[in-house]
């Protein structure tokens, strides 16, 4: 059955609310008609610039205006990062995912060090991944024009519930950058986070959202909240394993040929809910100990739980052929300086404004 792009609420409300063996049923059929339901791709998350961002996302433990245990970093070397991508390798990823706790792409230093960095790891034939925020066409053709392999860029809940979540920017912007990366040859990887508050309409309609894009994204990360201390979420109940397999096997009925990867949220999941989780057609994980800040099982945990289901680590490439980076020197897209105007809603979100009086009263 072709890809569908015109998925309806309603129909996706359907499908996550089937008796769940049906549900898991159909989703494995789906996953084994375009998968090898024997193998999961593995990636590396590494923070390169961690903590003081601006931003208020209310699940985010790195936004400046919260008071969390998160130290702060300014950004990383290329020989550090490089270093952890090597480590990264020799435990089994394919991938090393790089995010910066940053607003939106600066064209500056910074940046060029980023693009260093992605030189880097595709030169020791890994797929490379950045999470930096906003970006323009611009940034998606220097990104791409390095090596990079996939931009992530949440949408993180429906339309509608993001209002209840993030003040700072709008949900046409996240649109936007990843209209961007895909006037390159960057892939796209964007999904969201469960068990912020948001309604099952608001689930379905994030998989809406995603699912309409077209081509659809070839990543979808399906994350369950980690509340953390100081936070605006920091109250919020976790999710039930039955949502999370729900969520999944959803995904990954309206999303066929998509990779939907397990993220956060995996420590509190046994390894039987992970292995529902594989079952129901999630096809990726993120390794080590740390996903940006918030714990994930050890690196060996999961090599474990690979062998006793009989799974086996995705190579590099498989899906996409490796790009070619091109040097500093020979870019064909150069620094503009550009200084695109992002928008800044800036409602009130009561639970926020909260968190930083809190903040501010702990100071
Ligand atoms: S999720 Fe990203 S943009 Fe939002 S506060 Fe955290 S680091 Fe900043």
């Amino acid at each position: 059955m072709a890809t569908r792009h015109n998925w309806t609420k309603e129909e996706i409300l359907e499908i996550y609310n089937k008796p769940l063996m049906e549900l898991l049923y159909e989703a494995a059929t789906v996953h084994r008609k375009n998968h090898d339901p024997n193998t999961v791709q593995v990636s590396t998350l590494l923070s390169i610039k961690t903590g003081g961002c601006p931003e208020d996302c209310g699940y985010c433990p790195q936004a400046a205006r919260y008071h969390t245990n998160v130290e702060g970093n300014d950004l990383m070397s290329v020989n550090q990062v490089k270093a952890q991508a090597l480590r990264a390798k020799e435990s089994g990823s394919s991938r090393v995912c790089m995010g910066a706790a940053w607003r939106n792409v600066k064209d500056g230093e910074e940046f060029d060090s980023v693009l260093e960095m992605v030189r880097t790891i595709n030169k020791l034939d890994m797929e490379v991944c950045c999470t930096l925020g906003m970006i323009t066409e611009n940034q998606a053709q220097r990104l791409a024009e390095a090596g990079l392999y996939a931009y992530n860029h949440n949408l993180d809940s429906s339309e509608e519930y993001y209002k209840e979540v993030i003040s700072t920017r709008g949900y046409q912007d996240r649109l936007d950058t990843i209209g961007n990366v895909r006037k390159t040859n960057v892939t796209v990887c964007s999904g969201g986070i469960i068990g912020m508050g948001e309604s099952v309409d608001d689930r379905a309609g994030m998989l809406v959202a995603l699912s309409t894009l077209s081509p659809q994204p070839e990543s979808v990360p399906i994350n369950a909240l980690v509340p953390v201390e100081g936070t605006p979420m920091e109250e919020q109940e976790p999710v039930s394993i039955w949502e999370m397999v729900r969520m999944v096997a959803t995904a990954r009925i309206v999303m066929p040929e998509t990779q939907v990867r397990l993220s956060a949220g995996r420590t509190q999941m046994s390894r039987e809910g992970q292995a529902m989780c594989f079952f129901a057609g999630a096809n990726s994980i993120f390794a080590g100990d740390k996903l940006l800040t918030t714990p994930n099982p050890d690196v060996n945990e999961d090599m474990e739980l690979f062998k006793s289901l009989g799974l086996n680590p995705q190579k590099a490439f498989e899906k996409k052929e490796q790009p070619k980076s091109v040097s500093a020197e020979e870019s064909k897209y150069q620094n503009l300086g550009e200084k695109p105007k992002w928008s800044r809603p800036g409602h009130t979100i009561e639970r926020n404004v909260e968190a930083q009086q809190k903040s501010k009263a702990k100071a």
